[in-house]
């Protein structure tokens, strides 16, 4: 869905890094130096972001049900 605000873990703030990362990820970084150009040092942080599926866009097309 929408990326969390905060780590599960450790209650990094780590939405702000998400697209950031995506960024770096597309212009053929290595997800370790991304994380480490994005100050993500721990990899409960780290798993927040490489486990994240942004669905939002793709539930937002259907109807909500009443
Ligand atoms: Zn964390």
């Amino acid at each position: 869905m929408i990326i969390p605000i905060r780590c599960f873990s450790c209650g990094k703030l780590i939405a702000s890094s998400f697209k950031p990362y995506l960024e770096l990820i597309e212009k053929g970084e290595t997800a370790e130096d991304a994380f480490k150009k994005l100050g993500l040092e721990r990899f409960c942080c780290r798993r927040m972001i490489i486990s994240h599926v942004d669905l939002i866009d793709d539930l937002l097309r259907f109807p909500r049900l009443q």
